[in-house]
């Protein structure tokens, strides 16, 4: 459903897409859609027409401006509890080490309470760490290692995930998109 290759190429018009409530259906990665999967959804009437590119498509019967934003017709509730993923962790704990904060080194997970000591690969006991701090830290728990966690790792909701996707707006954004998307830029400030 979500193409982030997209963004890299606006001449391509992709689509953002979002839910019936006109909210994004996901921020990070942004729901964006190749503009040929949107058109074919305005013709199955599964989505209304926001926006418009100026670009048209031509077809024997139809001339159509391309869409720039489109809404599902049907409201698509996302489920309470995200999947327990690479990326949904790293999101989770916003991109940054839990040892030490650090968001521009190489970043790895580290099993807070070591699998050699018992600790199970879950939400609670993996956290995202550099790879300095994953190696100082080593099969030792924090206690054991002097490195304190940032914060108590827990199982995030979907609503949770969707706000810390805020914090990473893509380089590219159409205008009429921006209507539609709030940033949480200025906490990064
Ligand atoms: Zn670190």
């Amino acid at each position: 459903m979500f193409h982030p290759d997209l963004i890299r190429h606006p001449d391509s018009c992709p689509t953002l897409v979002l839910n019936a409530d006109y909210t994004p259906l996901s921020y990070y990665p942004l729901s964006i859609w190749p503009w040929q999967t949107a058109v074919k959804a305005v013709f199955l009437d599964r989505v209304d027409i926001v926006a418009h590119y100026e670009r048209e498509v031509r077809s024997p019967n139809h001339v159509m401006r391309l869409p720039s934003v489109i809404a599902l017709k049907q409201f698509v509730r996302p489920s309470q509890f995200p999947a327990f993923t690479r990326f949904n962790l790293f999101l989770r704990d916003t991109f940054a080490c839990q040892y030490c904060g650090s968001n521009a080194r190489e970043l790895t997970f580290d099993h807070v309470v070591p699998r050699a000591q018992g600790g199970r690969t879950t939400w609670e006991n993996v956290v995202t760490a550099c790879a300095p701090c994953n190696l100082k830290k080593g099969g030792r728990t924090p206690r054991q290692a002097h490195m304190p966690l940032a914060i108590e790792p827990i199982r995030p909701t979907s609503w949770q995930l969707q706000e810390h996707g805020r914090r990473f707006p893509p380089n590219y954004l159409h205008e009429s998109w921006h209507d539609w998307l709030y940033w949480d830029v200025e906490l990064e400030a």
